[in-house]
């Protein structure tokens, strides 16, 4: 990981070029992998450009959450970043031409 894909995000700014810079490596991971991107892939990557963030926790961060279903704490658990749960919401209520969100 370069210093540059492991800061924080904490702007507009940031959270857009992280998400570009995670979608250039699905890309580029899809054409080396000849289409079959696995699920810890993507999880790498997301980590990679600070779309996933590990984060210690002593207990439940909520219901919905996976680490619910481990048990154990405490246990590391992956959350997003500041900013990008409102922008997942607002690309639900607003899809564009495209979009599956
Ligand atoms: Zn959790």
């Amino acid at each position: 990981m370069t210093k540059e894909e492991s800061r924080a995000i904490n702007s507009v700014d940031g959270l857009q070029s992280a998400l570009a810079r995670f979608g250039a490596k699905v890309i580029d991971s899809h054409r080396d992998t000849y289409g079959d991107v696995d699920g810890g892939s993507l999880q790498e990557m997301a980590e990679q450009c600070g779309l996933l963030v590990t984060v210690m926790v002593t207990e439940p961060c909520g219901e919905n959450c996976s680490c619910v279903e481990n048990g154990d704490f405490p246990q590391y658990c992956l959350r997003y970043p500041v900013g990008l749960n409102a922008l997942i919401a607002v690309l639900a209520k607003f899809p564009g031409e495209g979009s599956t969100v």
